[in-house]
């Protein structure tokens, strides 16, 4: 193994780390969380908007039947009201049991009255709720939009990134003998994309331990270009200004 054959894995090394980087930044752009956040919000929201859109139908039912009753009550009593003072009916008994009716008519559609409106004083803090999450969800669609639009802009730029390094790449595998790259791809496969690591200082980079003192001392000894590995990670170790 020559000095040249192990600058050619370490620049693949290298040149595989920054692609593996920007695909890594590409997964975690900051624009995806708060696109996802957004999307948790927009969910929860339209949760609770459905849940209070079921409750405020009920109550809108309930008014809507009140007023019907309401009208009836009304007509029955102007109906009875007009027979009373018609003319037609002139028996006092009669005409007494109809202003009876007339009174306990009108003593009803007042009770109706009040009930359509209290149901609508408990209708006014519920459409004011629903109007305010159909504010806020109309708000997130628009940050939505806003955020997915960065997002796609950030990928672009990654994706820009990603392809001038991918450019790069067959060249580089070209530079590494068949062997290396068997033990490369298959190191890489299995230490997490990091197959070679610089000797520094007496740490290996790849695991960030020192190595002990011995195996230093071995390792300094060696013939340059002596391929070595990394006692406690596996990786290949390659001394720092190779
Ligand atoms: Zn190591």
């Amino acid at each position: 193994m020559s000095t040249p054959e192990l600058a050619a894995l370490l620049a693949l090394q290298d040149l595989d780390s920054q692609i593996d980087h920007e695909a890594h930044r590409r997964e975690h752009l900051p624009e995806r969380a708060e696109l996802s956040e957004i999307q948790r919000d927009a969910g929860s929201k339209q949760g609770t908007r459905s849940e209070l859109a079921a409750v405020l139908a009920e109550v809108a039912a309930r008014q809507a039947q009140a007023e019907r009753e309401l009208k009836a009550t009304e007509d029955r009593a102007a109906q009875v009201n007009q027979r009373l003072y018609g003319g037609s009916v002139t028996a006092t008994r009669e005409l007494m049991a109809m202003a009876t009716d007339v009174e306990g008519l009108r003593k009803r559609a007042s009770e109706l009255e009040d009930k359509v409106l209290a149901l609508m004083e408990e209708r006014e803090p519920m459409d004011a709720e629903l109007a305010k999450l159909d504010g806020e969800l109309a708000e997130l669609g628009l940050r939505q939009g806003a955020v997915s639009r960065r997002l796609e802009g950030a990928e672009a730029e990654v994706d820009a990134t990603l392809a001038l390094l991918e450019a790069r790449r067959p060249e580089a595998v070209a530079a590494v003998t068949a062997q290396l790259l068997a033990i490369y791809d298959r190191l890489r496969a299995r230490l997490g994309g990091v197959a070679v690591a610089r000797l520094v200082g007496g740490r290996c980079d790849g695991c960030h331990l020192s190595l002990p003192a011995m195996e230093l001392d071995r390792i300094r000894h060696q013939p340059p270009g002596t391929l070595e590995y990394c006692e406690q990670c596996g990786r290949v170790l390659v001394i720092s200004g190779v």
